[in-house]
């Protein structure tokens, strides 16, 4: 029989899954704070249990927990990006970034992904699975304790499409952002889509004060599904409707990425198309210069392009910023290292 996944239970859960054990009601807690609050890789390290109980726990659950593989420290600003071997040949990657308000994380949420955007190195091989709430938590208890510091912020913006996978990101969130695990904010919480449109619509409802991303790189539809085929499923007129629910019920304002392609998306018509697109939106666009992945054929827009694109979306009142590139030598951008690797 295969072993419970403890690190995927929430404390209730948890507390049902010992009571087989009659273990006294405090336990759950330890055993909690053990897990989620001091994030330890094995039960040897619940130091105040009896060796006793911790051989009973190692034969009813495991604790899920990744190896380092490769880790890459970029000299010029000193972010860390690590491969994480999760089990035999499956490999997921994450990024530590230090921000001036602190540690930031992006985590990776599916084994590749299906949605296919051209531009994307995380499409390469194609998706094998969903990461477990444990998996995702894997990255960040790892990481932290690798580098020694305390994450702050996280990013749901690795390989995978978090909205794909989405009862186990929203257990994730929960498990988070829990007062007795690491209490991270969820105000310090981006989740980023390419626009799973039902689930934009389930995520508003539920209210939970996060940051939501959407990767829209293109003002019209013609231009979108040339690089997103999810675009083909739902349209942008789809996505903008179900973004303005978004902003509506949460009262946050959603923030655009936006890859800017040489040649591609980046004209003033563009811009133009993009402003009348968003205008009046709760929003803010987020300007990402393209990373060429050796694997397609993708550039950067010009400099030029890049400011007459801000101007022309300032002048109709739309608040826009360029991505910082960081890690730009150690292969920093979604997917790279993995797709290296396999
Ligand atoms: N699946 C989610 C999150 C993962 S990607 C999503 O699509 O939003 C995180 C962001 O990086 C997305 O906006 C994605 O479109 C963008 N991205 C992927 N490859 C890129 C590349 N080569 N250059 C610039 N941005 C890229």
């Amino acid at each position: 029989m295969s072993k419970i996944d403890i690190r995927s239970l929430d404390f209730e859960e948890l507390n049902e899954k010992l009571s087989g054990l009659s273990l006294p009601k405090y336990r759950t807690g330890q055993i909690y704070s053990w897990l989620y609050e001091k994030g330890v890789s094995s039960f040897d390290d619940m130091t105040n249990l009896s060796k006793d109980l911790r051989e009973k726990l190692t034969e009813v659950f495991e604790i899920k927990n990744c190896r380092i593989d490769t880790k890459q420290v970029s000299k010029l600003d000193g972010t860390v990006k690590y491969l994480f071997e999760l089990s035999e040949g499956e490999y997921v990657e994450c990024v530590v970034m230090k921000y001036k308000y602190g540690y930031s994380i992006c985590i990776s949420t599916q084994l590749g992904c299906k949605m296919g955007c051209k531009f994307c190195a995380s499409a390469i091989g194609g998706f094998k699975r969903n990461l477990t709430p444990s998996e995702m938590l894997s990255e960040i208890y790892t990481a932290s304790a690798d580098m020694g510091v305390k994450i702050s912020h996280i990013v749901l913006m690795g390989t995978g499409e978090p909205l794909d996978n989405y009862d186990n990101v929203l257990k994730f969130l929960s498990l988070v952002t829990d007062e007795k695990g690491l209490n991270i904010s969820m105000r310090h919480i981006s989740l980023s889509t390419c626009g799973v449109v039902p689930r934009i619509y389930e995520l508003a409802d539920k209210k939970l004060g996060l940051t939501l991303s959407v990767s829209l790189h293109a003002p019209n539809d013609v231009i979108r599904s040339q690089t997103m085929p999810v675009n083909d499923r739902w349209g942008i007129d789809e996505l903008i409707r179900a973004c303005k629910y978004y902003t509506q019920v949460t009262s946050r304002r959603i923030s655009f990425e936006y890859a800017m392609i040489d040649g591609f998306n980046d004209s003033s018509g563009n811009a133009e198309e993009l402003a009348s697109l968003l205008s009046g939106m709760l929003c803010h666009i987020n300007l990402i210069p393209v990373n060429n992945v050796r694997e397609n054929n993708y550039s950067k827009s010009k400099e030029k392009s890049i400011k007459n694109f801000i101007n022309i979306l300032e002048k109709h009142g739309l608040t826009v910023t360029v991505r910082r590139t960081l890690g730009s030598d150690i292969d920093a951008s979604c997917g790279q290292l993995r797709a290296k690797k396999l």
